[in-house]
């Protein structure tokens, strides 16, 4: 029997990396550094060609980087190449992330008879300021042009990002990017907040540190957003994801609803056949031995010696995935939306009630009124929300 499988394709590419930014992306790289990544790209698909007939993919999420700084013949090649491989569904969604000021009309045109059927472009915030303090490469004209240009080209399935919790960021200026969003009526809007990852320019700036609102204003816009999007008929399926109906995002549902998935590129990730693997374990460390002995990413050699370590890592399947991280996965993931997790799918899986390995935690948080049972499935209440991050570390699990 066939089954149902995502893949992630992974672009490591940006113009300039912004302050805040932590993804394993590079910049300036030239246009034949992209063609031999793309190149390795397709070598490691067809790795999957002896059991691609097992499945059908039903979502493509090509993310980043800026997979929109790639022209589109090379989209349109990895495309291509997926297809050769894989079957897809008749309605795959299938989706390329977007820096503003890099969608031109040709290339969205190239993107939309590749077959791509939905974009999310990268706005973070209307302010220009703003954009600029954050090492951002575009202001909010351009987004307006971008998003513009999209809709001309066809597409009718569009996410935009914003970002709350930045350094110097007002409500009053967070709550002009959501208005200024509405305005385009987007069919999804992602809202997250700042997290200040250690090593990057952000944290190491005293001066923006010492911008961040505090955590009451921080939460103060995420209560903003919910209100503000929820009034206009967005539903929040998601902590930070909002959807008009029918608009949620396939491919972060398949996260978060533990399904497979397969990614392809350097800082991929896969649960495939009930194990997880990672590119990016050990390349991390590899990128790191070349930069100490003074290489560069972008040499063609290196591009092939990175492959090889990955292709590497996939004939030896690392790690395969255990019990019960899965069941902390599926708990972590599951709680996240709205629509919480399924008693019935946790004993399916695991063939064990919810409640024989999670019953004292979830016993605790239903009777406090942070989590509640409703039929068969099992949600954190608006009151667990508030403090989300606190209950789901009680869903590790003590492996001793
Ligand atoms: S565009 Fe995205 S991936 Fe690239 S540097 Fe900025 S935040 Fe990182």
């Amino acid at each position: 029997m066939q089954r149902y499988l995502s893949l992630y394709v992974h672009i490591p590419f940006c113009v300039v990396k912004c302050k805040y930014c932590d993804f394993l992306s590079f910049d300036g790289e030239s246009y034949g550094t992209m063609l031999r990544y793309v190149d390795s790209l397709c070598q490691e698909i067809r790795l999957y060609e002896p059991i691609a007939d097992e499945y059908i993919v039903r979502t493509i999420f090509i993310g980043g980087g800026t997979p929109s700084l790639l022209d589109e013949s090379l989209i349109t090649n990895i495309l291509a190449f997926i297809r050769r491989v894989f079957v897809l569904d008749k309605d795959c969604e299938i989706t390329v992330e977007a820096n503003p000021g890099t969608l031109r009309h040709q290339k969205l045109n190239g993107y939309k008879a590749a077959g791509v059927n939905r974009l999310s472009i990268g706005l973070q915030s209307a302010d220009d300021e703003l954009l600029k303090k954050l090492g951002r490469i575009h202001n909010f004209d351009q987004f307006v042009a971008s998003f513009s240009a999209a809709r001309r080209a066809g597409f009718m399935n569009i996410n935009v990002d914003v970002m709350s919790g930045l350094p110097g960021q007002s409500i009053h200026s967070y709550v002009e990017t959501l208005s200024k969003v509405l305005d385009f009526a987007p069919e999804h809007i992602s809202a997250y907040s700042l997290q200040v990852e250690e090593g990057t320019p952000l944290a190491k700036d005293p001066e923006l540190m010492a911008e961040l609102p505090p955590d009451m204003i921080d939460r103060r816009m995420y209560d903003i957003t919910k209100q503000l999007l929820g009034a206009k008929g967005y539903d929040r399926y998601e902590i930070s994801n909002y959807a008009k109906a029918g608009y949620e995002c396939r491919h972060n549902m398949v996260y978060w609803t533990g399904g497979e998935y397969v990614g392809f590129g350097i800082g991929a990730a896969s649960y495939f056949q009930g194990k997880r693997f990672s590119n990016i374990r050990g390349i991390l460390d590899y990128i790191r031995l070349m930069e100490q002995a003074g290489d560069r990413f972008s040499d063609v050699k290196n591009l092939e010696l990175l492959y090889n370590e990955i292709t590497k890592e996939l004939r030896e399947n690392v790690a395969p995935v255990y019990l019960y991280s899965r069941m902390e996965e599926f708990m972590f993931l599951g709680l996240r939306m709205m629509c919480g997790v399924s008693r019935e799918d946790f004993a399916e899986r695991f063939k064990k009630d919810i409640y024989e390995v999670y019953g004292p935690v979830l016993n605790h948080y239903i009777e406090q009124g942070y989590m509640a049972e409703i039929g068969d499935r099992i949600i954190l209440t608006e009151r667990g929300i508030d403090v989300s991050n606190i209950i789901l570390a009680d869903f590790i699990l003590d492996k001793e």
